[in-house]
């Protein structure tokens, strides 16, 4: 399997990784002190066409592979990792709408999502629902030709700030087969919202949201009734390798600032760099790194070619998070009293990082889907 880049790709990066430099990085630590998304984030994502990458052009998106995906998710991260949860959660929303939503839909829901005016949510886990996600309970009332959602959802990034949410809902019996998805504008007087107090992250942060009887229609399903849970599952079953290289990003900065210090730094006369105590654990991580992203972009071009990427995918969920924060925290330790400064951005990596070891799916989770591949569906709980 080839995995070289294009030169298309390769300038599509450096142009990102000069984005991120002037735009974004600057911008990490404040925004992370003032717990608040800029406004002007998106509109900038956007002008980049990060927001519409996996939206086909005549809806106003890019029409990125999985690959070029990988690769922006990859080169934002390194900049700023939370900004990429803006190009996450709109390739994963897209993803779900191209599955199953009427050329209408599409019509309505994509160009602004492409352009950046509308900044989506992935609506799934709820305060006592969230491996267990086919067995969620936010319940989706008859209500004339519609229906009324009245329930909670909770741990949703970007949620004090989504214009929309891809929102999933039981409309039928308990059980994957009864969840539906809907597409729900966050605006609506019936739906209150909360935001979390996290540990990293902050700048675009968690919400709790409080369903009170938000009515949708026929209008607003995507794909048929009980389809919901599927979709969202094949949406993870690729945007679990995107979300390996948004950590993988953040672990390649971090030990490229960590090799750059052990260049520089003396101790006992001489560059620490020097003493290989210092420099193999930094070989080895760099070696993980190396080897993760391969999976990573193993599951991507699985993907463009229309094969299923579940697997490496998977691998690449439970692997590339924890390798991730292992790197960083090596990272830190690499910079002595100096890692343990908030001037120093290794620290709020190592903080937002953590988040992905649970976002999307815990390691756990992802290996229960590679285990049920490996061993074969009787095999799973
Ligand atoms: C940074 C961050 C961002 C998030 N963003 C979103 C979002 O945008 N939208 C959204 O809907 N959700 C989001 N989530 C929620 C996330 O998807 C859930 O937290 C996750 O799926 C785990 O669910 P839970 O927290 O309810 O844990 P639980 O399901 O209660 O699990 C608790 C522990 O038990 C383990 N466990 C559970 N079942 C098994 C099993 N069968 N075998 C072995 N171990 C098991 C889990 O791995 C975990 O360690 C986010 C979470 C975080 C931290």
């Amino acid at each position: 399997m080839d995995f070289g880049f294009t030169d298309e790709q390769e300038a599509f990066r450096a142009a990102l990784r000069e984005f991120g430099a002037k735009e974004l990085a600057p911008h990490y630590r404040a925004d992370d002190v003032a717990a608040r998304m800029r406004p002007e984030l998106p509109a900038a994502m956007a002008g980049m066409g990060l927001t519409g990458l996996r939206i086909p052009e005549r809806f106003g998106g890019q029409d990125a592979d999985a690959v070029t995906t990988g690769l922006a998710a990859e080169e934002i991260s390194r900049a700023d990792f939370n900004s990429c949860y803006l190009l996450l959660n709109s390739a994963l929303v897209a993803e779900i709408l191209l599955a199953g939503a009427t050329e209408e839909q599409l019509s309505r829901w994509l160009p602004p999502l492409a352009r950046g005016e509308t900044v989506p949510a992935l609506v799934l886990t709820e305060p006592d629902r969230g491996s267990d996600a086919a067995h969620l309970g936010l319940r989706a009332e008859p209500d004339g030709d519609g229906w009324r959602l009245v329930g909670e959802k909770t741990s949703i990034s970007l949620g004090m700030y989504a214009h929309v949410g891809a929102v999933f809902a039981r409309t039928g019996p308990e059980g994957a087969r009864g969840v539906s998805a809907f597409m729900v504008d966050m605006t609506d007087p019936a739906l209150s919202r909360t935001a979390l107090d996290d540990l990293g992250s902050r700048a675009i942060g968690r919400a709790s949201l409080y369903f009170d009887g938000v009515r949708v229609g026929p209008e607003d399903m995507v794909g048929e009734a009980g389809e919901g849970f599927r979709a969202v599952m094949r949406g993870f079953d690729y945007s679990r390798a995107v979300i390996g290289l948004m950590c993988l990003g953040v672990a390649s900065a971090a030990l490229d600032d960590a090799l750059d210090y052990a260049r520089e730094r003396e101790a006992f006369g001489q560059p620490i760099g020097r003493f290989q105590g210092l420099a193999f654990p930094l070989v080895e991580f760099a070696t993980q790194v190396r080897a993760a992203r391969h999976l990573c972009y193993e599951a991507l071009s699985l993907k463009d070619s229309g094969k299923d990427p579940a697997v490496p995918a998977n691998m690449a969920k439970w692997w590339a998070p924890k390798l991730s924060v292992d790197a960083v925290h090596q990272a830190l330790l690499t910079f002595g009293h100096a890692g343990w400064s908030t001037d120093n951005p290794v620290g709020q990596r190592l903080r937002d990082v953590i988040g992905l070891e649970i976002g999307d799916g815990t390691a756990q989770i992802a290996k229960l889907v590679v285990a049920r591949h490996l061993l074969g569906r009787e095999y799973a709980p």
